[in-house]
């Protein structure tokens, strides 16, 4: 019995482990898949980002070629101006600055003739000067010839456009040159517009690296070296994170080659999506919060009726053979009360089947044993008062032999209702043995014992009888009484002793004619 009442320690209970496993599970989960969830978030952010500054750079890239084209034709166009055509030298320099004032990007630099000698130009000691050789005359022969950026004194990027100049009556046949410088420059104001944040960077550089364009302003014969500029001028385009920053890159062809990178800070680019992460991850924190109640409600809402059914045995092991769990619960749990309480109903009743006799409907004799040790344990140890008394019907076997067992037995089922109308609710009535009775009566002392002794007699002799025949046939009894004594205590009486005491008196109430009393 006190083997199965052992403690459970916290950590080993099946309540610390499966709440465990529930919270473990289910903030896992929860955890798992709102990280997934965060990380594809911020991984489509930061895509969606780079895409966008990469689109930036194909803006760039348009807006310089359109630049560049514009240029190109303005200058096939000055071609066509009748002074150029001709070749007039009288009207060449005031007609190509005419023209020229209206395209502040372009810088006329000279007309040559047909053999590649200068015979207009803006500085006048290049006059007659044999250009023949130049890269400009000689590709320039059917189609206008953009050169590389190359950069003047002052760092300023610029590109010479030769457009040839045809004869008026043969578009085939050359009859000059016209070199212009084209002001990239011009083409600032026009960048300055592509924004990247407030700390992006958009560059631009010829194909040597060159700066031609940055965000915020040139210096003089710079260059911009970086993974990224070295891709694009490798002809890749792309676009990554690299350490702090994020980049965009492509590079630039068809009119002149170089390099459109857009450069910007991590910090600034993905504020948006950190700020995401964080607000994300607060969320993540609440929901595995609440996943842990959940997982904590849960697992109590199965443990604690677990933890009720446990108490319950325990109630019961103890002897309550009575006890109740009432559980109800739509589950096996619930199923489990249910047949736990119809068990100790029918536990209950064997019991009470044990402990009545089947006649009389009093004790039986071990029951009443198991009282008297209980009691006198009792009045031992709290000094509580403590009497018994044995009683036997005189004369009995007669009765038996003259009208029968059965008259006998119902002789024995009205002593009993008798002997129960006498008593107090705390007494205990046992059949002893055939017809012998036994009463415990707690709280009750010497005197109390022999007066409730007589008075059962009494009662007996007066209301018991047996009709035969017409005629009453009166029965008595004789009882012995005896009270736990301060020197019961001192001599640490057994039940037995104390039975036999009352015993003896029986005996003496016998001897001294029956239908009476003795105290031990
Ligand atoms: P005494 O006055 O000395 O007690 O005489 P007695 O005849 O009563 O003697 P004793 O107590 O020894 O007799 C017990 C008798 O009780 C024996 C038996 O016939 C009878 N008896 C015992 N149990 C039962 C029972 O369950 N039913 C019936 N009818 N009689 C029983
Ligand atoms: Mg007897
Ligand atoms: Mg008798």
């Amino acid at each position: 019995m006190k083997k199965a009442a052992q403690r459970v320690g916290f950590f080993s209970s099946i309540h610390f482990k499966i709440t465990a496993i529930f919270i473990l599970l289910v903030a896992t989960a929860t955890f798992l898949s709102g990280s997934i969830l965060i990380y594809q978030s911020q991984r489509a952010l930061v895509d969606a980002i780079l895409k966008k500054n990469l689109a930036a750079c194909e803006n760039v890239r348009d807006k310089i070629n359109n630049f560049v084209r514009q240029a190109q034709s303005s200058v096939e166009l000055m071609t066509l101006t009748p002074a150029i055509k001709d070749l007039d030298l009288s009207q060449i320099d005031k007609l190509v600055y005419e023209v020229v004032s209206e395209h502040e990007m372009l810088d006329p630099v000279a007309v040559l003739n047909e053999a590649g000698v200068v015979i207009a130009s803006r500085n006048p000691q290049e006059q007659n000067k044999d250009l023949s050789q130049t890269e400009a005359f000689l590709r320039s022969k059917s189609k206008s010839y953009l050169s590389d950026v190359f950069f003047s004194k002052t760092g300023d990027p610029l590109i010479t456009i030769a457009s040839p100049i045809f004869d008026r009556d043969n578009f085939k046949k050359r009859i000059g040159v016209l070199v212009t410088e084209v002001k990239l420059k011009s083409l600032w104001p026009i960048l300055d517009q592509t924004r990247v944040g407030s700390d992006g960077v958009v560059v631009v550089t010829d194909k040597k690296g060159g700066l031609i364009y940055r965000t915020g302003g040139v210096q003089a014969g710079g260059l911009w070296q970086d993974e990224a500029v070295r891709s694009a001028l490798k002809g890749k385009t792309g676009s990554v994170h690299l350490r702090n920053d994020l980049y965009a890159y492509l590079p630039l062809e068809g009119k002149i080659m170089g390099a459109v990178v857009i450069k910007q800070p991590a910090a600034e680019a993905l504020y948006g999506v950190e700020k995401m992460k964080k607000q994300s991850f607060l969320l993540l924190a609440v929901s595995v919060l609440i996943a842990i109640v959940i997982g904590l409600l849960l697992a109590n809402s199965m443990l604690v009726p677990v933890k009720k059914l446990l108490l319950g045995t325990k109630i019961i092991s103890e002897g309550n053979l009575g006890h109740k769990i009432n559980l109800r619960r739509n589950d096996e749990i619930g199923e489990l009360a249910a047949s736990f309480d119809k068990m100790t109903t029918e536990l209950e009743i064997q019991r009470e089947r044990a402990i009545t006799d089947e006649l009389t409907h009093l004790y039986t004799h071990t029951y009443f044993f198991e009282t008297l040790r209980a009691e006198i344990y009792r009045a031992k140890r709290y000094r509580t008062r403590l009497s018994l008394m044995m009683l036997d019907i005189d004369d009995f076997k007669m009765f038996n032999d003259r009208y029968g067992h059965q008259a006998g037995d119902e002789i024995l089922v009205k002593m009993s209702e008798v002997i129960k109308g006498c008593l107090r609710e705390s007494d205990v009535a046992a059949r002893y043995g055939g017809e012998e009775f036994s009463i415990l009566a707690a709280e009750t002392d010497k005197e109390g014992i022999y007066a409730l002794a007589e008075r059962l007699r009494e009662k007996i002799s007066e209301e018991m009888f047996l009709e035969v025949q017409g005629k009453n046939m009166k029965v008595t009894v004789s009882i012995g009484v005896t009270t736990f004594t301060e020197n019961d205590i001192a001599q640490d009486i057994f039940p037995q002793d104390f039975l036999k005491r009352a015993d003896t008196a029986l005996y003496q109430a016998k001897d001294r004619g029956k239908n009476c009393v003795v105290q031990f």
